[in-house]
């Protein structure tokens, strides 16, 4: 098959160009390097499976392979990042949908979103199911990035019922691995910096609100499985493990063997206080679940960040 991934360079969208390559397909990535990264497709870069193309998917784009699917993966996706880039996060979301879904219907291939656990907000009801329609300011600092996956969301549908497209949906809840930035301010990111150079780990808040945190392998494969089955909409891939920001921060101090000690600052404005993905349907439909748990993906994510440290990349 031919595979556009849009924000291929970027963390999750360059762990499934690789998946993807794996299993034998051809892979067009598409990225502006906002937040992707050279470095995290330098190694396809020979792969005559694989093509590079640098280009801002908010502005129009047309390609002349044929292809079998759009993904569209590309986005600001970190609170910090998109917090500092409403716009573009929100171009991203809207503009580029728009463009991604115009492109598949002209080349009558399938379309597939990453969309985010982001569109349930401050979630009222817990764990999230898929029927739930969330709890998110449409005014507030993330909005431009809960709301844009929204409308994101809309527009697949709404290609989906007027152009009779073949779309998918994944709702991606809090994933961590190997090729997150180092400077992406996530939690996963930050901690474990802050532990291998023996500084204070930033807590927000009481650290009491909790995230469920999905290895990137574990996420890759159910994205793979996802366009194997036929269209279910949407549908959440998570692990359903929930922690609270506390007890991330005690484990990582622990698998690094840091002196680093917690330092507690105040919590971001409308930071979710809960989130935990209701995977039935994904393991139903799919017969998956993530099969890492938190301290073996969070060793891996250690030893790349010691290596990124060691090579003199800075925080
Ligand atoms: N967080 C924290 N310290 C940090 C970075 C994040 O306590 O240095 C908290 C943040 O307030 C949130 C959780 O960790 O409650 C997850 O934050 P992240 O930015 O990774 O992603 P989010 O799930 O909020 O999109």
């Amino acid at each position: 098959m031919n595979i556009l991934i849009t924000g291929g360079a970027g963390f999750i969208g360059s762990h499934l160009c690789r998946k993807l390559l794996d299993r034998g397909n051809s892979v067009i990535c598409a990225d502006n390097f906002i937040t992707g990264a050279k470095e995290n497709i330098r190694e396809f870069l020979d792969n005559s499976g694989f093509k590079l193309i640098e280009h801002d998917i908010s502005t129009p784009f047309y390609i002349e392979e044929n292809l079998d699917w759009v993904m569209h993966f590309a986005s600001i996706a970190s609170p910090k990042d998109y917090l500092s880039h409403p716009i573009k996060t929100l171009k991203s979301g809207l503009l580029g949908t728009h463009n991604c879904l115009g492109l598949a219907k002209a080349k009558k291939a399938k379309f597939f979103l990453a969309s985010t656990s982001e569109i349930y907000g401050d979630p009222l009801i817990h764990p999230q199911p898929e029927e739930y329609w969330g709890n998110v300011s449409c005014t507030g600092p993330r909005s431009c990035y809960d709301e844009s996956k929204r409308a994101a969301e809309s527009l697949t549908c709404a290609y989906m019922r007027q152009h009779n497209l073949d779309v998918r949906v994944v709702r991606i809840f809090n994933t961590f691995g190997p090729r997150m930035r180092i400077n992406d301010g996530r939690v996963v990111s930050n901690f474990i910096i802050q532990a291998l150079e023996q500084e204070d780990l930033t807590v927000y808040g009481k650290g009491t609100q909790t995230r469920s945190f999905c290895y990137v392998d574990d996420l890759t494969k159910g994205i793979v499985k996802m366009m194997e089955i036929s269209r279910e909409l949407p549908l959440n891939l998570g692990n359903p493990c929930e922690y609270k920001v506390i007890d991330l921060a005690e484990t990582i101090i622990k698998l690094t063997g840091s002196r680093s000690k917690i330092k507690f600052l105040p919590l971001p404005e409308d930071d979710p206080k809960r989130r935990r993905p209701d995977i039935s349907k994904a393991r139903k439909i799919l017969d998956w679940q993530p099969q890492v748990s938190l301290e073996e993906g969070l060793a891996k994510t250690i030893e790349y960040f010691k290596e990124k440290l060691q090579n003199g990349e800075k925080s």
